[in-house]
């Protein structure tokens, strides 16, 4: 079971879990498997050892919500999770610079926000499918192009938040794909009804019904992580200060 300590006095969090006592294990370079490394560890100790007759308390994880920037597999991608300690939500950053280096995690006093940078079709692979599909059809080969600027059009009139979300394994938690919902559907069903030839309208719409639910027309939001951290209440932001201006002070008493 992972806890997550904070010490009230430094505003620093530890992540304890069951892995802080184990040795741990540097991979073997590659062609060299006597370099294999083993390195006691043991950090849970030494976050006692810094913070020691400091106020400790622990922080309870909020259950989903966890976010992180950067793909699932990038050992150095940068996630938020956010804790509490039944008084005060907290936002806690967990990095890492090195990937040599143990995740850090850091106390934010704020919150995130999920924004929405753009809305969009999965061009390369729509114009791909369409080429595969039409290659025998050369009235319709050509006009790949012609669909998809329909499909962005339609695109523009949706509410990102009125779709239904595609669950599939996305490999970045930034970026989630949606079904058209019916509005959209009955939208581009009728643009291209207008725009193409009877014979053809017919063939788009087997490619749309087609692909609608889990292909190439789901449609790909990309979100930013935005951090809004707030302005700490005077009473809590006092020692902080104090004890800067009296390290301030200390480094003038150093020759
Ligand atoms: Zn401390």
């Amino acid at each position: 079971m992972n806890k997550l300590i904070r010490c009230v006095n430094c505003d620093e969090v530890f992540l304890k879990t069951p892995f802080d006592r184990n040795p741990e294990y540097d991979p073997p370079l590659p062609g060299k498997p006597e370099s294999f490394r083993v390195t006691q560890r043991d950090d849970f100790e030494d976050f006692l050892k810094i913070h020691r007759d400091h106020h400790l308390e622990p922080l309870t994880i909020l259950k989903d919500s966890y976010i992180s920037e950067g793909l699932y597999g990038d050992p150095l991608r940068t996630s938020y999770f956010k804790a509490t300690n039944g008084k005060e939500v907290f936002l806690i950053k967990r990095f890492r610079e090195d990937i040599h280096q143990p995740m850090r995690y850091q106390l934010i006093y704020g919150d995130y926000e999920l924004r929405l940078l753009r809305l969009e079709a999965q061009s390369e692979a729509i114009l791909k499918q369409w080429r595969f599909e039409f290659k025998k059809n050369p009235s319709l080969l050509a006009q790949g192009e012609v669909f998809l600027g329909i499909l962005q059009k339609v695109i523009t009139t949706l509410q990102v938040n009125q779709l239904e979300r595609f669950d599939e394994e996305s490999p970045s938690s930034l970026e989630i794909f949606y079904r058209l919902d019916e509005i959209g559907l009955a939208y581009l069903l009728r643009n291209c009804r207008n725009r193409f030839k009877r014979e053809d309208y017919s063939e788009i719409e087997g490619f749309i019904l087609r692909h609608k639910d889990d292909g190439v027309l789901l449609l790909k939001a990309t979100y930013q992580i935005q951090i809004h951290e707030k302005v700490k209440t005077k009473k809590e932001a006092l020692p902080t200060v104090l004890s800067l201006e009296k390290e301030k002070a200390l480094q003038k008493k150093k020759p």
